[in-house]
């Protein structure tokens, strides 16, 4: 049996549809139909052939790891509970289960995790095999198209909770999908002030859409005079970096009051040059963040979810597969919320 598949068939730019054999689940594996996709930063990076991809990737890979799909197939071991048909997603980062930090609970930092459509084929095709413990049973009563994202909004979610956000003053730099949905999840849970930064006036329009309501272009407008009228004396107390820029990093790390704490998940692809005093003086903590909690941040996204947070807004474009360039080349532009690809439904 062979299906169709967005296929990085050479070490180049650009993504082939082609066709490839359907996987077989092992023995304690699920199969999953594929009912939509999202286009995450990582596979635009896969798509571009940036320096990044060209020293992680080896194609041929099936790329892709944003989805929502349902069980097509379950193998002769698995002992959780699936049913055929059941609408599922699943944790795109395989772990060992037998290194220091598995067996203490930490799969987001296992030395040996292998990432869905990153090093073994992905979810940008008819379907995907996963180990069964990776695989998420989702409530019916969520939206699918918000779901096909959830890989994303569990990036959002791990790095927005990471430090307690309650009553607190949070700036996030960068305004792609995961620094809104960030934003989103600040607000959601009681922050004081959520600011958001970007340079492009498109992103911090979405944001709004999300209610993000303090959102600052730092192309055109001073982050300092927006503080002032929002009684921040002292400087943020959270910080998420989300955009991977120098400039972004320095402006936050100015605008930190002492002891506050960062989060960092945008990378930045270079060597950065930061006086790195300046961390000691103020007394910061720096926390790199990784995937997600397995399988924590998964139960606090679907309650958040159900809570009323609304992400719907954030999807801005939506294709069958068979148009993935177009996709791909509006998500060049920067001009783009989440992308959804369509392969059933
Ligand atoms: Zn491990």
């Amino acid at each position: 049996m062979m299906m169709d598949a967005l296929v990085k068939t050479a070490a180049q730019k650009g993504l082939v549809l082609t066709r490839v054999p359907k996987p077989a689940p092992g023995p304690n594996e699920v199969l999953i139909k594929i009912l939509k996709t999202a286009i995450c930063g990582t596979d635009l990076h896969i798509y571009n052939w940036d320096a990044w991809s060209q020293s992680h990737i080896h194609p041929p890979l099936v790329i892709g790891h944003e989805y929502v799909g349902e069980i097509a197939a379950i193998g002769d071991n698995v002992v959780q509970h699936f049913e055929i048909g059941q609408t599922v997603s699943g944790e795109g980062h395989l772990i060992c289960g037998q290194c220091r930090n598995c067996r203490a609970g930490r799969g987001q930092w296992c030395k040996f995790t292998q990432g869905v459509g990153v090093n073994r084929d992905g979810a940008f095709a008819q379907y995907l095999c996963i180990p069964a413990s990776n695989c998420i049973p989702i409530s019916p009563d969520l939206d699918r198209e918000v779901v096909s994202f959830f890989d994303a909004f569990g990036n959002a979610t791990h790095t927005a909770l990471m430090f307690d956000v309650v009553g607190e003053d949070v700036l996030i730099t960068g305004a792609g999908p995961i620094g809104v949905m960030a934003a989103a999840i600040c607000i959601q849970n009681g922050a004081r002030n959520v600011v958001l930064t970007d340079i492009k006036d498109y992103r911090l329009e979405l944001a709004r859409k999300l209610g993000v309501k303090n959102t600052v272009n730092t192309m055109k407008e001073s982050l300092e005079d927006r503080m002032k009228p929002l009684h921040m004396v002292e400087g943020f107390d959270v910080g998420l970096e989300m955009s991977g820029a120098e400039s972004a990093l320095k402006q936050m790390l100015g605008l930190m009051r002492n002891g506050g704490q960062i989060a960092m998940l945008g990378l930045f692809g270079k060597p950065l040059t930061l006086n790195m005093d300046d961390f000691i003086f103020k007394g910061l903590t720096l926390q790199g963040i990784y995937g997600r909690k397995m399988y924590e941040t998964w139960y606090k996204m679907t309650a958040m979810v159900q809570a009323g947070l609304d992400l719907k807004p954030l999807i801005t474009h939506r294709f069958p597969y068979t148009r993935f360039e177009e996709a791909f080349e509006i998500m060049n532009t920067g001009e783009s919320g989440k992308i959804i690809l369509e392969w059933a439904d």
